[in-house]
């Protein structure tokens, strides 16, 4: 994975930032481990570390750190770098809370994807320019009659290159908007929607 970092001007960022002047918070190899055991901790065994997770999934962020600190000697702000970047979108930060958004052993009632097979997280690439009109008016179908979204970061920065050799990509929250009673639907690789309010979409890229 690559490392994550941050910039007094460019802010977190992915791999490198874009002055230069940024500093690394987590290398990429340390970033895949504490991935790796946040998602095992918040998914499968949070019990094996006396962690508390609730009905919805989720778990207090300072247990969540000290558990991690302890075991890989990092804290807060990588940890919150790490779900944010998260290539799936694993991670949920919320209110001093973190959860797994999917894939659970233990029982929690957090699965509204499971069955639907819709991911939680869904990612649309877009030339920059488009950015603020969308952030502030939603996502609309251009030239087709449907929006279509990628299910990887990766995949959505492939189809905004056709617009942009630097894509932005959007983060939109499929699992809300499954939630709040909006369609998202499966077709092959992509999915579609008609229409995505700006309450949805994040900028991530
Ligand atoms: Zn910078």
């Amino acid at each position: 994975m690559k490392p994550l970092g941050f910039c007094e001007r460019c802010g977190k960022f992915e791999g490198s930032c874009k002055c230069g002047r940024g500093r690394i918070v987590i290398n990429g190899k340390k970033r895949e481990l504490v991935s790796k055991f946040l998602s095992g901790l918040l998914r499968h065994f949070p019990h094996s570390f006396g962690l508390k997770v609730d009905e919805e999934g989720w778990a207090r962020l300072e247990d969540v750190e000290r558990i991690v600190r302890e075991r890989h000697g990092v804290g807060r702000r990588e940890i919150e770098l790490i779900a944010e970047f998260d290539p799936k979108g694993r991670f949920e930060i919320r209110d001093g809370r973190i959860r797994a958004r999917y894939g659970h052993s233990i029982k929690v009632e957090v699965d509204w994807s499971e069955g639907s097979d819709i991911p939680s997280v869904l990612y649309h690439g877009t030339h920059p320019k488009n950015v603020e009109s969308i952030l502030k008016e939603g996502l609309r179908p251009m030239r087709r009659r449907e929006v279509h979204l990628s299910e990887t970061i990766g995949d959505a920065i492939e189809v905004g290159r056709r617009y942009h050799p630097n894509p932005a990509v959007l983060a939109i929250d499929a699992e809300k908007m499954l939630k709040d009673g909006l369609k998202v639907r499966k077709k092959g690789k992509v999915y579609t929607t008609d229409y995505v309010p700006p309450e949805y979409i994040k900028r991530i890229i």
